[in-house]
C-alpha cells in the first residue's frame, strides 16, 4: 500500500497553526508503523531548501489558458525518514505575486500540479490512497477523475476545521478547463455560482476523518456544521473521528532547547519556576516566583478562539487579580490584535504579543501555571495537549477536542457556557484549587504523564487505510 499525504503545512518546513504540527508529525508516526507514506506540500516562499533537496520532476500543466512551469523537489521531512515532495510554481504558489493572493487559484494550481505529477508516476508507482487535508487539496479527486481519467485511487479527506471550506467565486472550473457539470457541488449549487472546494472533496471521499471523536459528532449539528451539516449527515457512515496526537519528541520539556531550562515530571515544580523567573525578566514583568502566570497561545481568530471573551475580561479588568500575570501570544485578525492591545493598555502585569514566535511559545508553555483555551469551537486543539506536556494546566471551554482531552480537576479545568463571566470564574476557581500545593502537584503529574503521542491514533489511521484498501 502506498499513501500520499497531501497538506498545506508541515512543521518545521512551514507552520501557521495546528495543521503544521499534524503535517509534521502524523506522516512520521505512520512511517514508524511501517506504512509506505510520502508527504506532499506546496513550496511556500518561506521554505528554504538546502543541497539535500533535488528536483525530481518538471511539468507543464495548463491553468487559465497559460502553460505553467512546475518543479517537484524531493527531500526528507527534517528529523525523519519520510520522503517529502514540494511543489514549486512561480506564478500562483511559490512567489508573493498578486495572483498568489487568490487562495482559490493557488490551491487549484497546487492540486492540478499534484495530479499531473501523480499521473506521470502512475506507471511505476500508483498511490493506493491519497490522504487529503482540508479544503486546500480537495479539488484533487475532481481533477484526477475528469482531467486524468484516473479512477483507481481512494481518497481520505480529513477535516481539520470545517469553518474553512474554500468557498470561491473564482471561475476555477473554467481555468482548469473542466465542464461545469463535472463538479458535483457546482451542480448542487447552481444558483450563486459559488464553488465549495472542501465539499467537492468530501463528496468524492471514500472516508472522511476529523480530528476528534467529539468534533465528528458536532459537525453533524446545525450549531457546528457550518451550513453543510445536512450534506455531511448523508455521509455519516463514512465519517470517523481520530484524535490528533503530538510529536512528543519535539514537544518535550526534558529536551526542548528552546526553553530556558529543561525539566521532566520529577523536577517540574523547580524547573517551571526557573522558566517563569527568566520569562518574567525577558518580558519585563515583575520578577516574582509567587506570581501566578496565565497564558493564551493561538491564532487571533475572532470566530473561533474566544478572543472576544478575553478582550471583554481585560476591558472590565476581571481577567487577572492581584498576584497574577497574563501573557497573550497570537497573531491573525488585525482588528482583534488592536482591540487586544487597547484593552490591555493600562494593565501592568499583562503582555500582549502579536507575532508568530515558536521559541517564545515554548517558553510560555514551560513558564506558565495555567493556559486559557476559551474557544467557541475547537476541532481538536493541540495547545491544551502541549500545555499538559509542559505541566501548564489548561482551563478550557468544553467543546470538540477540548472535551475529549481535558478532565476537570485531573489534567485541567473546564467550563461550558461561552461567556467571559464563566471563563473568568473557571480560571479563578482553577487558581484557587491550585493553592492546594499537593493537589496542584498531582495535577501537574497527571498532565505531564498523560499519553498525547500519535501511537494510538496512527494505528487508527493505519487500520482505516487497510479497510479502504480491502474494500
Ligand atoms: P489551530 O490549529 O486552530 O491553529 P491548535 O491548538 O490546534 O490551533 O494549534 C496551534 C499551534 O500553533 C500550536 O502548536 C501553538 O503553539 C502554535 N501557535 C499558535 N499561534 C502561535 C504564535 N503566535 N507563535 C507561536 N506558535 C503559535
Amino acid at each position: 500500500m502506498k499513501v500520499y499525504y497531501v497538506i498545506d503545512e508541515a512543521y518545521p518546513l512551514y507552520k501557521i497553526g495546528g495543521l503544521g504540527d499534524v503535517g509534521g508529525s502524523l506522516p512520521k508516526a505512520l512511517s514508524d508503523l511501517g506504512v509506505d507514506i510520502s508527504l506532499i506540500l506546496p513550496k511556500h516562499p518561506s521554505i528554504l531548501l538546502d543541497s539535500n533537496w533535488v528536483v525530481v520532476s518538471e511539468l507543464s500543466p495548463t491553468y487559465a489558458g497559460q502553460t505553467l512551469t512546475v518543479k517537484v523537489w524531493k527531500g526528507k521531512l527534517p528529523f525523519s525518514n519520510v520522503d517529502t515532495f514540494l511543489i514549486e510554481e512561480n506564478i500562483y504558489i511559490s512567489q508573493h505575486t498578486d495572483a498568489s493572493d487568490n487562495h482559490a487559484d493557488k490551491f487549484a494550481v497546487f492540486s492540478l500540479a499534484f495530479s499531473a505529477w501523480i499521473q506521470l508516476h502512475a506507471e511505476h508507482e500508483r498511490p493506493t490512497i491519497v490522504h487529503l487535508n482540508d479544503w486546500h487539496c480537495s479539488l484533487i479527486p475532481l481533477i484526477d477523475k475528469h482531467i486524468y481519467k484516473s479512477e483507481q485511487t481512494c481518497y481520505v479527506v480529513t477535516i481539520h476545521n470545517l469553518m474553512y471550506q474554500g468557498i470561491t467565486t473564482t471561475p476555477i472550473l473554467e481555468k482548469l478547463a473542466l465542464p461545469k457539470d463535472a463538479c458535483q457541488i457546482a451542480s448542487l449549487d447552481g444558483l450563486d455560482h459559488d464553488i465549495n472546494i472542501l465539499l467537492e472533496g468530501l463528496l468524492h471521499a471514500n472516508s472522511i476523518t476529523t480530528v476528534s471523536k467529539q468534533y465528528a459528532k458536532e459537525i453533524l449539528t446545525e450549531e457546528y456544521g457550518q451550513k453543510i451539516n445536512e450534506i455531511l449527515a448523508l455521509k455519516k457512515k463514512d465519517i470517523v473521528g481520530i484524535l490528533n496526537g503530538l510529536d512528543i519528541e519535539s514537544f518535550n520539556p526534558a529536551t526542548d532547547t528552546m526553553i530556558y531550562r529543561q525539566y521532566s515530571s520529577s523536577d517540574a515544580i523547580v524547573g517551571k519556576l526557573e522558566n517563569k523567573l527568566l520569562l518574567q525578566k525577558e518580558l519585563g514583568l515583575s520578577s516574582d516566583s509567587e506570581k501566578i502566570m496565565i497564558a493564551f497561545i493561538g491564532r487571533v481568530d475572532l470566530q473561533q478562539k474566544g478572543i472576544e471573551l478575553i478582550i471583554d475580561a481585560l476591558r472590565n479588568k476581571s481577567l487577572i487579580m492581584e498576584g497574577q500575570q497574563f501573557i497573550f501570544l497570537g497573531t491573525g485578525d488585525q482588528k482583534g490584535e488592536s482591540e487586544l492591545h487597547e484593552s490591555a493598555a493600562n494593565i501592568s502585569e499583562v503582555r500582549i504579543i502579536t507575532r508568530y514566535d515558536e521559541p517564545l511559545a515554548r517558553k510560555i508553555y514551560a513558564a506558565s501555571d495555567y493556559l486559557l483555551v476559551p474557544s467557541k469551537f475547537e476541532p481538536c486543539g493541540l495547545i491544551q495537549m502541549i500545555a499538559n506536556r509542559y505541566g501548564s494546566l489548561p482551563v478550557v471551554r468544553l467543546t470538540g477536542g477540548l472535551l475529549d482531552t481535558v478532565s476537570e480537576g485531573v489534567n485541567g479545568f473546564t467550563f461550558k457556557e461561552y461567556s467571559s463571566k464563566e471563563m473568568v470564574c473557571a480560571l479563578q476557581n482553577a487558581i484557587n484549587a491550585g493553592k492546594d500545593q499537593v493537589k496542584k502537584t498531582q495535577m501537574i503529574q497527571n498532565a505531564m504523564n498523560k499519553d498525547f503521542s500519535w501511537k494510538a491514533s496512527a494505528l487508527e489511521y493505519q487500520s482505516l487505510y487497510e479497510k479502504i484498501e480491502a474494500r
